[in-house]
């Protein structure tokens, strides 16, 4: 009777023990899943790599994907207007200027490809937004290689993600937090540049997005309905991304952007989103931005898109790109489609 009991008693034992381990199993394997997008790589990309006079980038990207590794608290965008909190460049041992550009150690100066050999149309998708989701990228990731990644500066992820798509030889630009015209939609989120912020503190601002997020060539907005349209915010954020050697990509959020002509008179490096693939992320949505990129392709030969790594945006987008790559559409890379 007793030892019944005993046997009983270890059975359920048993089953416990195993309930537990599957239990942490899953634990873990969600937790090691968590953290199995690498760190910064040492090698720069291959897009990188694959350019001529760029030899000298491998060395000097080390330093600084290793400085990037322990991430960094965001400066107070407005710590010159509030009195002059410590800021970035003091941080970092660097006395704040504006007359000289950041060092670029990490970067290569982006100059415009030479125009297409080949006939076939271009297009360039961007998927923007990233940084908030290891799970999001990866699913990026998974797309064809030459889709671009916009990541957003001081995300949680934002240096991992950039990272790993180097690691697989992606394109990645900033996601650069631009003022929308309803200040509402900020939310309080670090790295915005702002209209009424002073010359130096927008240079400040920026340079502490630019090494949020290591590697890029070049940026993109994140919102910016009301700063792309102001003359002279979009002048000091041009200038400044030219003397660091940076193109820019209009997000083009409003038709009153001056991105464009302020680019022309500045020389930057440039070029304008034509599509957004998922305004509305709902698949017919989608189904139909689609459509009219495919449009778009054939009646301009070279488009750039950009989408948000929406479950349907990313579902529809793969066999889209494997459908064009049939169609002969070159998807290549944003910086392919600068000028
Ligand atoms: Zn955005």
């Amino acid at each position: 009777m007793g030892a019944e009991k005993r046997r009983r008693s270890r059975r359920g034992a048993g089953w416990y023990r195993v309930a537990l381990a599957l239990v942490l199993g899953a634990a873990a394997g969600f937790l090691i899943r968590q953290r199995s997008l690498p760190l910064p790589p040492l090698a720069p990309p291959r897009w990188i790599a694959r350019q001529p006079g760029r030899a000298p980038v491998q060395a000097q990207l080390q330093p600084r994907a290793r400085a990037q590794v322990g991430g960094g608290a965001p400066p107070d965008a407005d710590a010159a207007s509030n009195g002059g909190a410590p800021d970035a460049d003091a941080a970092n041992g660097r006395p704040p200027s504006t007359a000289d550009a950041p060092p670029v150690e990490a970067r290569a100066r982006f100059d415009a490809a030479p125009a297409a050999v080949d006939s076939r149309p271009r297009v360039a998708i961007v998927i923007d937004d990233l940084g908030d989701s290891l799970e999001a990228a990866r699913a990026v990731l998974d797309l064809e290689p030459a889709v671009t990644l916009a990541v957003i500066p001081f995300r949680r992820y934002s240096t991992r993600v950039a990272a790993a798509a180097i690691e697989r030889g992606r394109e990645v630009i900033l996601h650069l937090p631009l003022e929308p015209e309803r200040a509402a939609e900020m939310g309080g989120a670090p790295g915005f540049l702002r209209t009424g912020m002073s010359s130096d503190g927008l240079e400040r601002q920026l340079d502490a997005d630019l090494a949020a997020v290591p590697y890029i060539v070049g940026v993109n907005g994140h919102m910016g309905s009301r700063f792309t349209q102001d003359p002279v915010a979009m002048e000091r954020l041009l200038g400044a991304l030219h003397a660091r050697g940076l193109f820019y990509l209009d997000s083009f959020t409003t038709p009153a952007s001056v991105a464009s002509v302020t680019a022309a008179r500045l020389g930057v490096p440039f070029a304008q989103r034509a599509l957004f693939l998922d305004h509305d992320p709902r698949p017919g949505a989608v189904a139909r931005a689609l459509a009219e990129l495919d449009a778009l392709v054939r009646a301009r030969r070279s488009v750039i898109a950009i989408g948000h790594p929406h479950p349907t945006t990313l579902a529809a987008l793969a066999p889209w790109l494997a459908h064009a790559a049939a169609a002969g559409t070159h998807v290549v890379p944003a910086s392919a489609l600068v000028r």
